[in-house]
């Protein structure tokens, strides 16, 4: 029998405030533990949560990116649960009329996955686990958080990665989050069912969590629907159970039965005021709103005729994108600068353990030296000499200048270098005028090693190639 993997996601992210969503603390990651606490975000009796509203921004930023309707009066309630993480033993979260719902987010193959509804809550602590004990950080309750929850629309480990690596492109560009995964700042569950191809009916679902990367999303995803299909065939049923992804063992491990909504036991929060987001506001930040990577992509390759290839790898981060806008406006051909930044900047970035955070070379710089080649100035092989000399600082006119590396494009200059050439390496000639076509190669290496490299590697050819014509004649 056919099957057919029905999953969908919730992904949370932590929003990039510097403060809580309900307390001054700050949200700093990786401080010593519980040094970035209070009353508040601690639970202790008689403190107010106080909604931040630079929060409320972030996440109306995403809901209007992700296509959802926002809810003009929302609320927040409290999901009760006890876990030593969570000291107030409920985490203010939002049920019954959560920020946004009903948006979507198309996949780059132009598949539209719907999503339902995105809520704002406040994040837990983390536990750490050791041998003979377990050791909690509060510093990370109250970090404001966004979860937002797609429709059962993906059919594949390949499906989730793209959706993610989509989401996360779109609230990178939108600096709602900088959505480390290997810091915890997007998590993302999945929840995964299978069923008989062609069916519509739902088959019983699985919760899969601890996904650190978008690597195990994709391996849980495809040990989890090969283990249900195992199942269904020998005739089983599949129980609904929240299961844990064990990246050493490469496989997923139930931990408990899944909770139902009504466990938790929802009610309005009491301490905090519905939140109301007007109109106007909504109009503000959609007029705020960046140009986001796949919009970039598509006008690249309209206006530039960039390859899809150079669109994509151009606008996989928005830094490398608005470095490589910035040396277009200052006037450098787009082809030649995406040349140079997915070539030169990317292999220096790699080799001095840079993120693109952090190019040391302006884009001045960048368009200076590619305009210098393009004027015939400098060669190709000299303008990477002077990218490596000006990568960390420096100006590129002044370096080739002072280093004496203009080229010639004197063609007397040049035909004496050659005619010198072609009399030291007779040898070469003879070679060439019995038909050994490898040796004009030859004297073409030798002729640009007397110029010291400094000339148009085509116009000494086109004079190696005039003068061995010229001895074949005489
Ligand atoms: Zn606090």
């Amino acid at each position: 029998m056919n099957w057919e993997i029905v999953i969908g996601l919730e992904t949370h992210v932590e929003l990039a405030t510097r403060s809580k969503i309900f307390c001054g603390c700050s949200t700093a990651f990786g401080a010593a533990p519980n040094t970035l606490c209070c009353p508040v975000c601690l639970g202790l009796p008689g403190a107010l949560p106080v909604l931040n509203e630079q929060a409320v921004e972030l996440a109306v930023k995403a809901a209007l990116a992700l296509n959802c309707t926002v809810t003009p009066v929302s609320r927040f309630d409290r999901k009760n649960y006890f876990y030593p993480d969570l000291p107030k033993a409920y985490q203010i979260s939002q049920l019954y009329a959560p920020l946004a719902r009903n948006g979507h987010l198309d996949l780059p193959d132009g598949r539209r996955i719907r999503i339902s509804e995105m809520h704002l809550e406040e994040d837990a602590g983390k536990l750490h686990h050791h041998d003979d004990r377990t050791a909690i950080d509060y510093n990370r309750c109250g970090v404001p958080l966004i979860e937002i929850v797609t429709a059962p629309d993906l059919s594949g480990g390949e499906d989730a990665v793209a959706y993610l690596e989509r989401l996360r492109s779109i609230l990178q560009y939108l600096g709602v989050s900088d959505c480390r995964m290997e810091e915890g700042s997007l998590r993302c569950d999945v929840n995964l069912s299978v069923r008989p191809a062609g069916s519509s009916e739902l088959g019983v679902r699985t919760e899969l969590k601890n996904l650190g990367s978008l690597r195990a999303v994709r391996l849980a995803c495809e040990y989890e629907a090969q283990r249900q299909i195992a199942i269904l065939e020998s005739g089983g049923q599949v129980r609904c159970q929240t299961c844990r992804w064990d990246e050493d063992a490469r496989r997923t491990v139930p931990m408990r039965d899944k909770e139902q909504v009504g466990d938790y036991r929802y009610f309005p929060d009491p301490d905090l005021p519905p939140l109301a987001v007007s109109g106007e506001q909504l109009n503000r930040l959609r007029s705020k709103q960046p140009e986001l990577a796949h919009e970039k992509c598509a006008r690249y390759a309209r206006d530039w005729s960039l390859s899809d290839y150079d669109c994509t790898t151009l606008t996989s981060r928005r830094e490398l994108a608005a470095f490589f806008e910035q040396v277009v406006s200052l006037g450098a051909p787009p082809k030649q600068a995406a040349n140079w930044i997915m070539g030169q900047v990317l292999r220096r970035l790699s080799a001095d353990g840079l993120d693109v955070e952090e190019i040391p070379i302006t884009a001045q710089a960048l368009a200076d030296l590619i305009h210098l080649v393009e004027r015939g100035t400098i060669n190709r092989n000299t303008a990477v000499e002077v990218f490596d000399a000006v990568f960390t600082g420096g100006d590129p006119t002044q370096y080739v200048r002072a280093h004496h590396l203009e080229q010639s494009s004197n063609t007397e200059q040049i035909t004496a270098a050659v005619e010198e050439t072609l009399s030291q390496n007779r040898k070469s000639v003879e070679d060439w005028l019995s038909g050994k076509e490898k040796a004009a190669g030859f004297l073409m290496g030798q002729a640009m090693r007397t110029l010291g490299g400094k000339a148009p590697p085509a116009l000494v050819s086109e004079i190696v190639r005039q003068l061995l014509e010229r001895e074949k004649s005489q």
